[in-house]
Order: C-alpha cells, then sequence, then structure tokens
C-alpha cells in the first residue's frame, strides 16, 4: 500500500511553516508601523490578511489529505480477505496516518473473550515483539467503556497517572480507539508516541475513529472469510475421511467385515461413545446386533427412514445420553440402523457425517451380500460337481471294462460289426472320463482341495513317457513330432503327474488343432531359476481376439476347424491352473493360420515352493 498524504515529517514541516508564517507576520506587522506609501501599505494589509488565512488554508487542505489518506486506506483493506495481511495493512495505515512511533491492534478471541495482540507495527513498518509495552489501564478503559482515549501525557493525566502501566511507559502520548463490530466492542487500535516526538491532536483522534470503523469491517470480512475457508477444510477433510472409508469397505466383499469396518468408522467419525450397527430381520420383526456390545441395544421398532440422508438426533436428558439413529437402507428397504450414543449432544456436522457413513454401509453390505450369494452358489456347484464326477467314476469304470472284456472275445465270439460299436462305447466312455476328470480337477482347484505332490521331475523323463503315449496319434495324421530338449537340463521341483498331465494337454491340442502332416515342436531351456518349454505347432493358429479368451472355463474357438475336433474348453484352463499352483507361468504366441505356441515354465529351486503359502 502507498501511503504518503500525511506522515510524521508531513506534522513537522505544518508546524514548521506555522512557525515561519508566524514570525512572517510578526515582521510585517513591525513594518507597518513604519510611514510607507499608500500603495505599498495597500499591498502590506493584503499580505498581512492573506497570511492570516494560511493556518486555516493549510489545516484545511492537510484534513483533505488526511481524508484522502483515509480514503486510500480504506480502499485497500476492503481488497484483502488474509486477515493477518488485512491487520498489518491496518496497523501501518494508522501509524502513517497519525505520524505515531508504534501501533498495536488487539481483538477479542471469539472463544476464549480474551484480548489478543494481532498486530504490533513500528514507524518503520517492522513487527515489533514486546507485546507488554502498551497500557493495559488505558486498553481496558476504552474496551469497557468503548469510547476512544487521547491522552497527551498519561503520566500526568488524573486518569491513568496513578496506574502502574502508564507509570510504567511514562512520558507517553497515546492514541486508543475501540473496533467495533454491530455495536459490540471486538478489540482496539492502539497507538502512542514518546512526548518528546509529538503529541496526537484531537483530529488524529477523529481520523482514527473513522479508520476503525473501516477497520473493523475489514476484519471481520477476513474472519468471516476464514471462517468459510475453515468450513471448506472441513468439508475436504470429510471427503478424504469418506473416501478412505470407501476404499476400507470396498477393499473385502465379505459381510463381517464390512459390518465392522462401518461400525469402527461410526464409532471415530461421529465421537461416540458407544455404537451398534444392527441388522433388520424383517420376517422376525427384530433388529439383530452385528457389531457393537451385545446388551443395550435401545431400538424395537424400526426408525422412519424417509428422505435422502435420515437421521435422528436426540438431545441428551438428565440421565439419558446423546444419541445418533441412522438407518442404513437398500432400495428404499430397512437394512438396519447405525446408532451411536454419547454424553454430551452430538454437532450437526457428526450427524451428517453418519448419514453419510450409513448411506455408504448401505451399498458395502448390498455388495458383500451379493458377493457371498455368488460364493456360496459357487461352492454348491463345486460340491455337486464333485459329487457327480465322483459318482460317474465308477460307472464308467466299469463300462469301459465290460466294454474291453466282450471286444476281445473273453465272453463269447463278436463280429465286426460289434467290434465296430465296443470301439464307440470306449471313445465314448474316454471322452466323457477325461471331462469327468477335467471337471473334478477344477472343482477342486476352486475348493482348495487340489493337493500337489510336489519333488524333483526330470523332464526328459517325463516328455519321453508323453510322446511315446502320443506317438501313434500322431502318426495316424503324418505329424512329425520333433523334440529338442537340452542334456543338461536341470530338474524342476514340481508334481511330476501333473507336469504330465500339462504336457498332454498342450501336446494333445497341437495334435487336434493341426492338420495332416504338419509339425509339432517340444523345445525346452533354463531361465535363470526356471526351466520353460514351448509346444509349437504348424496348425490353423489363433486369432487376437480368441487368445485374449484363452484359458478360460468352456472357451472354444467358433473356427470350423475347432468346432471338428471333440472338446469341451476345460484343458487350458486346468492347465492353466495347474501351472501356476506349481508356481510356473504360461503363455501363447499365435497367429491365425500359421500356428501356436504355447509355452510354460516350472521352478527349478525348491525354496519357491516351500516360500508359497498355498
Ligand atoms: P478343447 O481343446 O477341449 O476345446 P482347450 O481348453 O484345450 O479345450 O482349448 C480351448 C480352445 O483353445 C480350443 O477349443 C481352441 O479353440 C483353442 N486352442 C487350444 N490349443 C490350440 C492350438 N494348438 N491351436 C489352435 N487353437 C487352439
Amino acid at each position: 500500500m502507498s501511503l504518503t498524504p500525511i506522515t510524521r515529517d508531513t506534522h513537522k514541516t505544518k508546524e514548521a511553516i506555522l512557525v515561519k508564517v508566524a514570525s512572517l507576520l510578526n515582521s510585517l506587522q513591525i513594518l507597518s508601523t513604519h510611514p510607507l506609501s499608500e500603495e505599498a501599505r495597500q499591498g502590506l494589509t493584503n499580505a498581512i490578511h492573506s497570511l492570516k488565512e494560511l493556518p486555516d488554508l493549510l489545516a484545511a487542505t492537510s484534513e483533505q489529505a488526511r481524508l484522502a489518506a483515509l480514503y486510500d486506506v480504506s480502499q485497500s483493506l476492503g481488497s484483502s480477505l488474509n486477515l493477518e495481511e488485512v491487520l498489518t495493512q491496518a496497523m501501518d495505515a494508522v501509524i502513517s496516518l497519525t505520524g505515531a512511533e508504534r501501533g498495536f491492534l488487539m481483538l477479542l478471541d471469539p472463544d476464549t473473550s480474551n484480548l489478543r495482540l494481532r498486530a504490533a507495527r513500528n514507524f518503520e513498518q517492522e513487527t515489533l515483539q514486546r507485546k507488554d509495552a502498551v497500557s493495559r489501564t488505558v486498553i481496558d478503559s476504552v474496551m469497557r467503556s468503548g469510547k476512544p482515549v487521547l491522552t497527551t501525557d498519561a503520566l500526568t493525566d488524573p486518569r491513568f497517572s496513578s496506574q502502574e502501566s502508564v507509570i510504567l511507559h511514562a512520558l507517553r502520548s497515546i492514541l486508543c480507539v475501540p473496533l467495533r463490530n454491530r455495536g459490540q466492542v471486538t478489540g482496539v487500535i492502539y497507538v502512542d508516541n514518546r512526548v518528546q516526538s509529538g503529541l496526537f491532536t484531537n483530529e488524529d483522534l477523529d481520523l482514527l475513529n473513522a479508520f476503525a470503523a473501516q477497520a473493523a469491517i475489514a476484519i471481520e470480512n477476513a474472519r468471516l472469510y476464514s471462517r468459510t475457508d475453515q468450513a471448506l477444510s472441513a468439508r475436504l477433510a470429510e471427503l478424504e475421511t469418506l473416501t478412505q472409508i470407501d476404499r476400507e469397505l470396498n477393499a473385502r466383499l465379505e459381510f463381517s467385515h464390512v459390518l465392522q469396518i462401518t461400525h469402527a468408522w461410526a464409532l471415530r467419525g461421529a465421537a461416540a461413545e458407544e455404537g451398534w450397527l444392527a441388522i433388520w430381520d424383517a420376517e422376525v420383526g427384530r433388529f439383530d446386533v452385528a457389531a457393537g456390545p451385545e446388551h443395550g441395544f435401545p431400538l424395537e421398532t424400526p426408525p422412519d427412514h424417509s428422505g435422502e440422508l435420515p437421521i435422528q438426533m436426540t438431545q441428551p436428558g438428565e440421565n439419558t445420553p446423546a444419541q445418533l439413529c441412522a438407518p442404513v437402507t437398500h432400495a428404499g428397504k430397512l437394512i438396519g440402523v447405525l446408532l451411536v450414543r454419547r454424553r454430551s449432544a452430538f454437532l450437526e456436522t457428526e450427524a451428517q457425517f453418519l448419514a453419510r457413513l450409513a448411506y455408504r454401509a448401505a451399498n458395502a453390505l448390498e455388495n458383500a451380500r451379493l458377493y457371498s450369494a455368488v460364493q456360496q452358489a459357487n461352492q454348491e456347484k463345486s460340491k455337486f460337481v464333485s459329487v457327480v464326477t465322483h459318482e460317474l467314476r465308477i460307472p464308467m469304470t466299469s463300462i469301459k471294462g465290460y466294454a474291453d472284456l466282450l471286444r476281445q472275445g473273453t465272453v463269447g465270439p463278436v463280429n465286426e460289426q460289434q467290434v465296430k460299436f465296443l470301439e464307440t462305447i470306449r471313445n465314448n466312455v474316454e471322452r466323457m472320463s477325461a471331462l469327468v476328470s477335467d471337471l473334478a480337477d477344477i472343482s477342486r482347484i476352486e475348493t482348495g482341495r487340489l493337493k500337489l505332490e510336489p519333488g524333483w521331475v526330470q523332464l526328459k523323463d517325463v516328455v519321453e513317457e508323453i510322446v511315446s503315449s502320443l506317438q501313434p496319434k500322431f502318426d495316424e495324421m503324418s505329424q512329425k513330432l520333433v523334440m529338442e530338449l537340452p542334456e543338461d537340463l536341470p530338474p524342476v521341483y514340481a508334481d511330476r503327474n501333473r507336469v504330465a498331465q500339462v504336457l498332454t494337454n498342450l501336446l494333445s491340442n497341437a495334435h487336434k488343432y493341426t492338420p495332416n502332416s504338419g509339425e509339432v515342436r517340444l523345445s525346452a531351456s533354463r531361465q535363470e531359476n526356471k526351466v520353460r518349454l514351448w509346444v509349437s505347432d504348424t496348425g490353423i493358429g489363433i486369432s487376437a481376439k480368441d487368445q485374449a479368451l484363452l484359458f478360460t472355463q468352456f472357451f472354444r474357438s467358433h473356427a470350423a476347424a475347432v468346432r471338428e475336433q471333440q472338446g469341451w474348453g476345460l484343458g487350458l484352463s486346468v492347465t492353466k491352473r495347474l501351472v501356476e499352483l506349481m508356481l510356473g507361468e504360461i503363455g501363447v504366441e499365435s497367429e491365425l493360420g500359421r500356428g501356436s505356441t504355447f509355452w510354460f515354465s516350472l521352478p527349478t529351486t525348491q525354496e519357491q515352493v516351500a516360500a508359497d503359502p498355498g
């Protein structure tokens, strides 16, 4: 802020001019007693007359300048909303306007009703550190009476001279005016000077009074603004809390987790002493406490749950605590209530918080309910599959056994057609048994019942075993099966039977989805603490769209070449789960019409398996 119109120097200059004018007048008056020409006398009289008017003129001019300064200061005061800034500006302006040496601005703390020093500045616009060097007596008098005080020498002023603080800071010219807000004295502006360096005048007092009225408004504005600012940050903090709650609520979908989190946040967010989350059992018509103390839940009938964020607030009575009750509803239906209590009354903000929490809890509880329903259905399905697969296995084994016996002619001669029929029976039973075995594996994996039997496995042995069993199928279609296994391949730590299952599945697929005379290549190499195997074929390939769905249950490509082959779309999903259970990885690279390469890896160290908690 630029403030130059009135300064202490201006005061001094004004005084100096007045002294000069007085002595000039004196000289002119002495001159006028001498004989002069009529013309000269007239001129002299005019000069004396003008000079006599000068002090008044000077006073009027400086008054205008003061008013202009006051206007300037008030303008710039009104333009800031930062309370600290406003207070400092106000103080600097006051010092500048009155020519004071020091200035202090004190405001009543609305919370404690104590007068607090908010700005202390000196003539050089420096912040003062000493807060005690003011006359308490003068300030108290202004605060109490609401009337300004101007004392040119507090020591001899009968109103204050006997007071200790005045005596302590004696020899000061003090000016102190009240700051008012809607009629109430809310603080004071206090300026002072050493008596030697300048006395305050009534004009200074008027000016300061006018200024104080402006400053009080600016201070009030800044204060209100900071309060809205505080309200805004409180709202932001609540939003942050709610986001955190959302994160916690959605982290896990179990019902019990949601209940526990909601209950904990209700107590914390509403600063409650006790609280319950109770679920409304509509069939029985009562509340079941789901979180909180078992006894003491005070509600028997459902609360009113209409309205967007309904909440009931009960004030504390002589022997009853304050209570907040937020219905937890979903799609207009009452799920339960969040109820908290404490001895002192709840705040509106706490009530709002609880209502919002209840709203979130309702969603999370509904999600958890759906999730648990899905999980239960899944478990039922797994149980069903496990029973069915178990029950099917025995009759299938016996069908297969009897068909073989018949075909071998053990129970009497069979003709060619009968042999064909019996082979068809056998093939179909084998297909069914493959399906049953995949389904059983999936059900075991899903329910965590699939037990691995890991050990050191020489891949070469397993590969040779599988290849020799599949070789006839490849030969049937004149497909070339090439093996490229390095001699020094380290053993892997895995379940031998499951490795065989994975290899069988990948090689069978390569065979199934490669036309006659194609080639299937099996290679391997060591990679850090893993061995990686590749099964490449020159078959039909897989489109990018289908690759994204590969490894999911029951996925089969719509390609005609795939549909020609028998299959259930379960092999790859089981394969992937098995590889992952053995802490390996699996993937594919393929191009439609050119062939596919499936790869998987298995660990060469035992630690990796041991380190896995599952
Ligand atoms: P299935 O072979 O019984 O259909 P899988 O789970 O083993 O089931 O395979 C799923 C699908 O992945 C197949 O139906 C086929 O569309 C595709 N697929 C798997 N292996 C190959 C391959 N080597 N070449 C082309 N497509 C393949």
